[in-house]
């Protein structure tokens, strides 16, 4: 199996950095024909106005669509996650490009000037008891989730910071930072 982390913009670094300790083949994606080589594929938390901007360049957004079409699991994760969704209500610049895939609303930079960046102690329970230490830089939330998506996990008071829709996956922190591989193994068995 051999996992493609997209590599524009932004944390793909510490992502394949990761993967790598669990043993996993990464390929950094930058252009289409790439996307054949792999089998799952992790969309980094950056700067999703730029990402986006990024993938209309490389020709990449109908591409990864088509693959997330055949089932393909994709994880996005932070600016990874605003680019999934199929809504997004806050500061998205006219125009803005985005896979708009799953059916959840993210609300970008959600968490307002004071609290840019925090640590918060999330309960996943589907990858364990115990919390997943989550990083959340200028970060989003999941305001609403359709369909037969699934919240996996919240803040407490009861904000969204983590749901799954079949095979794509969505977290709002940087599950890569904290060195908790609970959620990277847990999207190598979706
Ligand atoms: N605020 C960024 C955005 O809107 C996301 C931040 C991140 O990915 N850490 O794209």
């Amino acid at each position: 199996m051999t996992v493609g982390v997209l590599a524009l913009q932004g944390a793909f670094i510490e992502h394949e950095q990761l993967l790598r300790r669990l043993g996993q083949d990464v390929v950094q994606v930058r252009l289409p024909q790439q996307l054949s080589g792999i089998d799952r594929l992790i969309i980094p938390g950056g700067e999703s106005t730029t990402i986006g901007k990024l993938m209309v360049a490389y020709n990449l957004l109908e591409p990864i669509r088509e693959r997330a079409r055949q089932e393909m699991p994709i994880w996005g994760t932070c600016a990874g996650m605003i680019l999934l969704a199929k809504e997004i209500t806050e500061g998205r610049p006219a125009g803005q490009p985005a896979l708009a895939l799953m059916d959840i609303t993210a609300r970008r930079n959600a968490f307002g000037r004071q609290l840019d960046s925090f640590e918060a102690d999330v309960p996943v329970a589907e990858v364990g008891v115990e919390p997943f230490p989550a990083v959340f830089i200028r970060a989003p939330l999941i305001e609403k989730v359709r369909g037969d998506t699934r919240v996996l996990g919240t803040l407490t008071d009861g904000r969204i910071v983590a749901a799954r829709q079949g095979r794509l996956l969505a977290t709002a922190f940087h599950p890569e930072l904290s060195g908790d591989d609970r959620l990277h193994r847990y999207f190598l068995d979706m």
